[in-house]
C-alpha cells in the first residue's frame, strides 16, 4: 500500500494524481489532523469515519 495521504508532498502528488482520483474517490473516513479524505483509513494519520 502507498504510504499515508497525509505525508505526501506536492511532488508526489504531480507524479501520482491518478492513484490520488482512487484514494479520494468515495471517501469513508477523513484524517482529524491533515483535514484530507479517502476510502481507506490506512491513507490518513488520524482516520475517522466519516458519518
Ligand atoms: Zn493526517
Amino acid at each position: 500500500m502507498a504510504k499515508s495521504l497525509c505525508k505526501w508532498k506536492k511532488k508526489d502528488i504531480e507524479k501520482q494524481v491518478h492513484e490520488l482520483f482512487h484514494i479520494v474517490n468515495k471517501p469513508r473516513f477523513m484524517c482529524k489532523d491533515c483535514a484530507r479524505a479517502a476510502h481507506d483509513k490506512g491513507f490518513l494519520c488520524k482516520p475517522i469515519k466519516i458519518t
